[in-house]
């Protein structure tokens, strides 16, 4: 997929509306559109990245930004005590958007293991 054809390079040029709930030099939190918890956000990188199976050591700097801004929307949401980041990997894992993004879910109790 070109990044001209993926729907969260689109929220991040704005050409897609969303619910910003924060956002840094590397990344952006927005909320999920289809919230599975009371807090739902969902953290990404500004630039196109398919997947966490695509990150190189490269990707450090990017990576620990992406979860500055996770911490940052913890707080925010009053969720810091407990949380939930889950990131899907590939088709069978559940990943319907092919740029990379971390789940951050709370607000409930969660159980475990995930389906
Ligand atoms: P995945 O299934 O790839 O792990 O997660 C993709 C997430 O993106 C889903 O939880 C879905 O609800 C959310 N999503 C899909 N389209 C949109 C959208 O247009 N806006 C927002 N804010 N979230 C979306
Ligand atoms: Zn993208």
């Amino acid at each position: 997929m070109s990044e001209s054809d993926c729907l969260f390079c689109k929220i991040v040029a704005g050409e897609v509306p969303t619910d910003k709930v924060l956002e840094n030099e590397s990344a952006l939190a927005f909320r999920d559109i289809d919230p599975a918890a009371p807090t739902h956000v969902l953290v990404i990188p500004k630039r196109h990245v398919a997947s966490a199976n695509e990150l190189t050591p490269d990707d450090a700097a990017e990576l620990a930004g992406m979860f500055q801004l996770i911490q940052g929307v913890a707080q925010q949401e009053g969720v810091a005590g407990g949380y939930r980041v889950v990131t899907n990997v590939g088709g069978p894992a559940g990943q319907s958007v092919l740029h990379l993004h971390f789940h951050v879910l709370g607000g409930r109790s969660l159980s475990w293991p995930p389906g």
